[in-house]
């Protein structure tokens, strides 16, 4: 296949990696479907860098959006030396919407950096062992101790909430949130990251979910719900993003 007929088949959504559809946080099922395709943001919507990164390799790079890095995220290669499968994942060109989760494992509490690194790993070959996926479902996490971690690459669509990748920046917040409550620091660390991807990609409140808001899940669990309800209700931090 040549270089233009590829390009033109990953445009109307016919590359192998749209095939992949992908569950919700903790389902291992791997179905195939037709890849419903939005209406394209304009180029305004997502920022460009010459760079290429890192992460990348091999012959995609003409394909994917490149974003900038964020400021005061740790990058991806301080946590993991796997690239994502980038020929199985389908590029996110453009953010329009963000959806909040928690890992839903077992409580996690610690401050410790090395801890967080270790369970992103932990998850990351859990995702694509054995759901089958390009990478981590996620783009960003946040650990207990309030630091934000880059995760899955924004150039490529998410695997967060089955049915509802497009344009859907996914943030996991570490721990279960059914069994325990949001340290301080990841509460803080939460409302200002979303509010800079808010105010970064231009999504309005109304376009922040949980993902039992958008599927049937108990993600991300009764105490964090509760806290996304109250930062984007009448004078919350969301709200005032
Ligand atoms: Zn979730």
């Amino acid at each position: 296949m040549d270089e233009t007929t590829r390009r033109q088949l990953l445009r109307s959504g016919l590359a192998a990696g749209a095939f992949l559809f992908l569950q919700g946080c903790t389902s291992p099922v791997r179905r195939p479907g037709v890849r419903v395709s939005g209406q394209e943001p304009d180029a305004s919507d997502w920022e460009f860098v010459s760079k290429k990164p890192d992460w990348l390799e091999g012959d995609r790079a003409a394909d994917l959006p490149r974003y900038a890095p964020i400021p005061g995220v740790i990058s991806r290669n301080a946590w993991t030396r796997a690239a994502p499968r980038t020929w199985e994942a389908d590029p996110m060109a453009g953010v329009n919407r963000i959806t909040i989760h928690h890992d839903g494992m077992t409580p996690f509490t610690t401050s410790s950096q090395s801890a967080a690194a270790q369970r992103l790993e932990r998850i990351r070959r859990a995702h694509v062992s054995s759901n089958g996926w390009a990478d981590i479902g996620y783009h960003f996490v946040i650990d207990p101790g309030g630091r934000v971690w880059e995760a899955r690459p924004l150039a490529l669509q998410g695997a967060h909430v089955k049915y509802n990748n497009e344009h859907n920046l996914g943030v996991m917040v570490m721990g279960n949130y059914d069994r325990q409550v949001p340290t301080n620091a990841a509460s803080i660390t939460l409302d200002q990251f979303v509010s800079a991807m808010m105010q970064r990609y231009r999504v309005p409140v109304s376009r922040i979910f949980t993902h039992q808001e958008l599927r049937p899940t108990a993600c991300p669990g009764k105490s964090l719900q509760r806290v996304m309800e109250s930062t984007r209700s009448r004078g919350g931090v969301l709200a005032r993003a």
